[in-house]
This record gives C-alpha cells, sequence and structure tokens, in this order.
C-alpha cells in the first residue's frame, strides 16, 4: 500500500494546512562538530557574554545536536513564486527556529539554525547544508550589516563533522562536502511568502493572513498600531481624472503594506549602491522587514556589468540579474499586496498606493545614494548615467572606483593630461580610443564639484564614509572557504574582522581590496547554483 510521506510514491510535497509553523526538532547528524567562527557583534545582540563561546556544548548546541535550554522548535510555513511562477508551499526546508531571546533593551530576536536536518518542509531534499555555502551566509550577513545594509545577521558557524552530498551543477556530478550549520539571527524571519502561502489556499486559510498580519504589525510595526486618526496621513493615488485618496489612518494593513514596501525599495537602492546582487529574489526571500534574507547563489560587482547574474539556475533568462533586481523589488510588492487584497485587508487603490511608494521610495534612495557616491551636493542624472555607461563599456571594478574618485580634486586648472591620474588604478586597461570619453566625463564631474563648494578633504571623508574600500568579492569567500575546507578556520575568522570594518582603510589589509584573480571568474566561484 502506498504511505504518505514513502518519497517512492508520494511524489506531492506534504501540504501542511490552516498553520504558520510546524514543531520539529532538530536532527542533524553530528560527529566532533567544531566551531569554526562567530560574531562579537551579533552576540553583542543578544548580551552573550564572549566567554560563552569558550564553553565545549557551544558545537552540540549550535549544529543541532544538543536542545538549547528554553528553547521551542520550529520550521516556518511558507510558499512563493519562484522565478516568476507560483510554486506552492515551500517552507522551511532546511532552516530551523530555536526560540526567541529578549535582550537588554527590550528587543527579540529569533536564533535559526540553517542546516539543521529535515522539516516537513524539506520536500524531496535533505534539509542539511554545506560548509561552503555556510561560509558564504555566515560571512555576507556580516558584510551587510558592516555596510550599513539591513540584513539578517549570524551568530556563528560550526561543521557537523559529516559529509554531504551534494549536486554541483546541475550536470549529474555530485561531491561530498563537509556538513556545517548557522545560526541566523533576526527579529523576524517572515517573508512575503509567508502571507501568499494561506491566501493561496483560498477561503479557509484566508483568515490566517489576517492573524499573521495582525501578529507581524504588533510585534515589528507597532507604531502603526499606535497610529492617531487626526495623523495627516491621506494621500492621492493616481491621475488626470481616475485619482483617489487613501487614508493611512484608516486601515493598519494599508499602512503596513505601504511601510514594507518603502523598507523593500530602500533595500533594494543599498543594494544597487554597492553593487550587491542577491541571485534569488523569488517571494520566498523577500523579508516583510525589509531585511536582506536568504543568502544563496548572490555575488558583488566586480567589473561593473549591469547583466551580471551570479545564479546558473537563472540563466539564460537573467531574471535577477543586477539591473533588474528594482523592477522585480516592485514585482514582488505587486505578489505581497495581491496578497493582503485577496484577503481582503486592503482594496485597490490602496494596493496601488503602495506599489506607487515603491517607485517613488526607490527612486529618491537610489539618487541619493548615487550622488553621495559621488560626492556631489545635488543629483545629476546626466553625470551618473554617462559614468555608468563608461564603466560598463570598460568593465572598470565598481568598488574600486568609487574609493578611489575621492582622490580626484575640485580643481579646473589641472592639465587634461593630468585628469585621469588619481584614477589610473582602477582604468589601467581602458585603450587610448576610450581614454577621452573618461577624461570628458572627469572634466565635467571637476566642474560639478566645483560648484557644490565642498572642500576636497571634507569630500573625501564624506565619499569614504559611503564607498567601500573592501568587500566580500567571490574570490575572497573562495579563497577562505578552500581553507576550511582544509580544516583550517584562520581565512573564515580574517574576513569577518575585515568587512565589520568596510570603510576604513585598514592598512594591513590591502591585499584584501586588490582585483579579483583570473580564477575568480570561473564558475562555481562567480556563479553558483541555487542548491549551493
Ligand atoms: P532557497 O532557494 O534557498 O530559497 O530555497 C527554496 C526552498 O527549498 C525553501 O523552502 C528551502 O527550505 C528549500 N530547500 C533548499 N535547500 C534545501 C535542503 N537542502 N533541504 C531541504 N529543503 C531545502
Ligand atoms: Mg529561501
Ligand atoms: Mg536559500
Amino acid at each position: 500500500r502506498e504511505l504518505p510521506g514513502d518519497p517512492r510514491t508520494d511524489t506531492i510535497p506534504r501540504q501542511v494546512l490552516h498553520a504558520c509553523y510546524t514543531k520539529v526538532s532538530p536532527s542533524a547528524e553530528v560527529e566532533n562538530p567544531e566551531l569554526v567562527a562567530w560574531s562579537e557583534r551579533t552576540a553583542e545582540l543578544l548580551d552573550l557574554d564572549p566567554k560563552e563561546f569558550e564553553r565545549p556544548d557551544v558545537p552540540l548546541i549550535f549544529s543541532g545536536a544538543s536542545p538549547l535550554k528554553g528553547g521551542l522548535p520550529y520550521a516556518q510555513c511558507y510558499g512563493g513564486h519562484q522565478f516568476g511562477v507560483w510554486a506552492g508551499q515551500l517552507g522551511d526546508g532546511r532552516a530551523i527556529t530555536l526560540g526567541e531571546l529578549l535582550n537588554s533593551h527590550g528587543e527579540r530576536w529569533e536564533l535559526q539554525l540553517k542546516g539543521a536536518g529535515k522539516t516537513p518542509y524539506s520536500r524531496f531534499a535533505d534539509g542539511l547544508a554545506v560548509l561552503r555555502s555556510s561560509i558564504r551566509e555566515f560571512l555576507c550577513s556580516e558584510a551587510m550589516h558592516g555596510l550599513g545594509i539591513p540584513t539578517t545577521r549570524a551568530l556563528c558557524l560550526v561543521t557537523t563533522g559529516k559529509l554531504v552530498s551534494r549536486d554541483m551543477f546541475y550536470d549529474g556530478n555530485t561531491k561530498d562536502e563537509p556538513g556545517a550549520v548557522v545560526c541566523r539571527v533576526a527579529q523576524s524571519f517572515l517573508r512575503f511568502g509567508s502571507y501568499q502561502i494561506h491566501a493561496s489556499r483560498g477561503k479557509e486559510d484566508l483568515e490566517l493572513v489576517r492573524t499573521l498580519a495582525d501578529y507581524t504589525i504588533r510585534h515589528h510595526f507597532p507604531h502603526i498600531d499606535k497610529m492617531n486618526k487626526s495623523d495627516d496621513l491621506s494621500f492621492e493615488v493616481g491621475g488626470e481624472g481616475s485619482s483617489s485618496v487613501v487614508d493611512l489612518t484608516s486601515n493598519k494593513y494599508a499602512a503596513w503594506s505601504v511601510e514594507v514596501a518603502e523598507r523593500t525599495a530602500s533595500l533594494v537602492a543599498s543594494w544597487q549602491g554597492v553593487g550587491f546582487t542577491h541571485g534569488v529574489l523569488n517571494t520566498d526571500n523577500m523579508s516583510v522587514l525589509g531585511l536582506t534574507i536568504d543568502y544563496g547563489p548572490f555575488g558583488f560587482l566586480d567589473a561593473f556589468d549591469p547583466s551580471y547574474t551570479p545564479n546558473t539556475t537563472d540563466l539564460p533568462g537573467r531574471r535577477y540579474c543586477f539591473a533588474n533586481q528594482p523592477d522585480i523589488g516592485l514585482w514582488n510588492i505587486a505578489q505581497f499586496t495581491a496578497t493582503l487584497s485577496s484577503a481582503k485587508l486592503i482594496n485597490k487603490e490602496e494596493a496601488n498606493y503602495a506599489m506607487e511608494r515603491y517607485g517613488d521610495k526607490f527612486m529618491d534612495e537610489y539618487q541619493s545614494i548615487m550622488t553621495n557616491k559621488l560626492g556631489l551636493s545635488k543629483y545629476n542624472k546626466q553625470l551618473i548615467s554617462t559614468l555608468l555607461n563608461n564603466m560598463a563599456v570598460d568593465k572598470v571594478d565598481y568598488t574600486n572606483f568609487f574609493r578611489l574618485l575621492s582622490n580626484v580634486k575640485a580643481d579646473t586648472t589641472i592639465s587634461k593630461n593630468e585628469l585621469l591620474v588619481p584614477l589610473k588604478a582602477a582604468l589601467l586597461d581602458i585603450g587610448p580610443e576610450r581614454k577621452e570619453a573618461w577624461t570628458t566625463w572627469v572634466q565635467a564631474y571637476i566642474e560639478e564639484l566645483v560648484s557644490s563648494g565642498v572642500s576636497d578633504d571634507e569630500r573625501k571623508v564624506t565619499m569614504n564614509s559611503v564607498n567601500p574600500k573592501y568587500i566580500l568579492r567571490n574570490y575572497l569567500c573562495q579563497s577562505a572557504i578552500d581553507a576550511a575546507e582544509q580544516g583550517d578556520y584562520g581565512e573564515v575568522q580574517r574576513l569577518l574582522k575585515l568587512i565589520e570594518h568596510p570603510y576604513d582603510e585598514q592598512p594591513g589589509m590591502v591585499k584584501y581590496a586588490r582585483l579579483p584573480p583570473a580564477w575568480a571568474y570561473r564558475p562555481g566561484v562567480c556563479m553558483l547554483s541555487c542548491s549551493s
């Protein structure tokens, strides 16, 4: 007889109906688990004494082999649109929340193990994670925080001592790799897909959308609950004959959807500012708090390339390439507001208003970020688009170029053949025929600097506070992974220290600001698959 859950005959993933989560226990097998690294900054959020990490049971607790005292582990149910297509129930297939901690500031932080074994949402996979992708998630979480970008955090990374088998490039080849578990930390891991799943199940679960929305607002958007009717939050939506007024004080769900839209817009704008490409912007990977979440095949730009796509699963379509992220953010917000509409929490005008706010907020933030990156006092569309165009043509390194740009002096008397000197290190490969285009651009840039009236020294300080010296380049991650797979965790720990202060010069560390070596462009380093 066919038994439910038998993968040979039961080919439909088990549906968890009428519930937002399932109680589970971590079940990763371990054999001499080891602590690879831990983040002091994240430990501080949790009021954890550094001495705690000397305890011998730390690798056991954070691999899930020993229970966390007082924990109530569970896995969340969510769904999502994957690559633009509704995929039904997904859920925490390899993530298990251990529980929440209340810190001395009264903040609640959720601790979650990623890679600690199967849950009811694992579908046909093993619920495990490999060291390679765990190092990437651990480091990038803290790197994003160092850059000042909202993100889920990482507390620590442990190996399980067991091997995990992974399909490398969908070519049928598998490889045994060391297993690992990251402990992620966030105020909430709720995603757009957490609401979508219940709305998708129709009438019976629509009430759950409201219950979960109420929970989210109460715990994570408490200011919305405290809105006053007398607050002036009425806005006109649409225009030219078809406009209507949306009053956010009259519907907390509308106010909430607008805030989610705005947070998402500023998040995406900040990604564009540092050249971060998420890689898998499915709606199940969109945090309702506006955090960067679910680090898989992400990548930072080295050479500027708007079509950069770090995810091999996304070729040749490039839906989630660097330049598409702003539009995808809007597409995802449209799915989110459609969900709230179908649960009758917001009406059409309110949904439209949230989408309008996404667009406006994104443009405001993006323009201000780019203006600051250039050290200008006002937005100059022409100057910025010519620059990005030049950078794309000449494949200029995104990070190093902007860092060097602060060395350009607001001086119109500099002779034409000296103009590119401050940028030399970023423009080494340009041919003589491209020199003219760059010289023209620098001339226009200097004129704009002169008109801003800010001193060179002052501008350099502010530019260096928004243009990082160090980013978590894929090849740096890969070097740390190669060493860690040989049992040497020193490079992971050094990179962690480096990326905690990406805007500082860190004189002893300049080799980490170097351009990628040739091997960095091979698949598996600059591109990874979703299953990474
Ligand atoms: P992602 O591409 O990481 O956003 O994952 C998409 C879905 O696949 C989520 O529901 C994950 O929990 C699930 N998933 C990914 N990897 C695994 C795994 N190794 N075991 C079980 N579920 C997984
Ligand atoms: Mg995910
Ligand atoms: Mg993932």
